[in-house]
């Protein structure tokens, strides 16, 4: 019988992983959205997040100014980007040719999606990929032919998953089913969809475990502050939060109060998930810095020291809680 492993014989060593911190942004629409990005950009980078993620328009409507601000990222500040890249309407070509751009700047992470079907209805170009399993298998296989350029840092492929069932999907058990596929596929972790009930991802995590999926699931939380951001999540992902939380946001009398409302409601829901177990928390920002940072004073999250300065936030006055 041969010893027990030295790993083994010391268990405390593998005890407590640190809590992940990220934030999600988008690349601007105009030179003033740059301006207020870039604001937003230099505040989060205060909290030394473990990555920034940046989204990429469905059909890689926005591709240059994506590749623009994951380089700009790279070169001239301290946070490391992951891509997030959609396959719906590209041909494997096509995607290996992003895929390729991409490992030339100097990313090493991706969040492989198939981003939302054409509005109109209309089907995908013929010869494109169907689903976010076959972005995966295209990833690694370019990281395969790329295997010697890569030897300081493989590509990290992050996935969606769903606490509330896709809107497309017929049921949330096979939405674990496509999570266990994209996992078997090549996927490291995923990060969820936007939830506003803990008991969701809650949920989501135990039928993850029981079906066999061990990748780390990151629960996406996004503060809510305005109506308007509430209007536009409907929009985008067909989420609708409590309605508890919205007469209440509907009800605050100023900016201040809505504020003060979704902060505390994004920091009671990042502590239940990661009471649960979450292993990390990734914050919606919309670009916006205020209520990210506001969300992460109150967390208090068990987080390695990166350089954290935070010295712009501290100087801001605080929100009651
Ligand atoms: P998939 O995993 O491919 O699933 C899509 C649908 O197909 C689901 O209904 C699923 O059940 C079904 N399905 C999947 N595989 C199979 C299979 N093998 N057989 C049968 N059915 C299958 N969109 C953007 O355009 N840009 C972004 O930057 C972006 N970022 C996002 C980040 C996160 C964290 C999340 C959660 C979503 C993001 N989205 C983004 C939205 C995403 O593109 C949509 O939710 C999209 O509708 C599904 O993408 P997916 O990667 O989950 O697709």
């Amino acid at each position: 019988m041969s010893p027990p492993s030295l790993i083994d014989a010391h268990p405390n060593l593998t005890d407590a992983a640190p809590v992940a911190l990220s934030y999600e942004l988008f690349p601007p629409r105009s030179a003033a959205a740059a301006e207020t990005l870039w604001t937003t950009i230099r505040e989060l980078e205060t909290t030394a997040p473990d990555y920034v993620s940046v989204t990429y328009g469905a059909s890689g409507s926005n591709r240059d100014t994506a590749v623009e601000l994951i380089h700009r990222l790279l070169l001239e500040t301290t946070l490391r980007p992951i891509a997030h890249l959609t396959c719906v309407g590209n041909t494997p070509q096509e995607l290996a040719g992003i895929i390729g751009e991409l490992l030339d700047i100097g990313a090493r992470g991706i969040l492989a999606l198939r981003g939302d079907q054409p509005k109109d209805g209309g089907q995908p170009a013929e010869g494109s990929l169907r689903y976010a399993q076959d972005l995966i298998e295209l990833i690694r296989r370019v990281e395969q032919r790329r295997s010697a350029l890569l030897c300081a840092g493989k590509i990290a492929v992050g996935v969606a998953a769903y606490p509330t069932r896709h809107p497309e999907s017929p049921s949330e058990e096979h939405d674990i089913e496509v999570l266990l596929a994209k996992q078997r596929s090549g996927a490291d972790f995923a990060i969820t969809q936007v939830f506003f009930d803990a008991e969701q991802y809650v949920s989501l995590l135990t039928r993850a475990r029981r079906a066999g999926v061990t990748i780390p699931i990151i629960p996406g939380v996004m503060p809510l502050t305005s109506l308007r951001r509430v209007t536009r999540l409907g929009e985008l992902a067909g989420v609708e939060p409590s309605p508890d939380l919205l007469e209440r946001l509907a009800a605050a009398d100023n900016d201040i109060e809505r504020l003060r409302i979704g902060v505390r409601a994004t920091v009671d829901l990042a502590n239940a998930a990661l009471d649960a177990g979450a292993p990390g928390i990734h914050l919606y920002t919309f670009n916006e810095h205020q209520s990210a940072l506001e969300v992460l004073d109150k967390l208090a999250l068990p987080r390695h020291q990166r350089a954290a300065s935070r010295h712009s936030v501290a100087a801001r006055p605080q929100l009651a809680s």
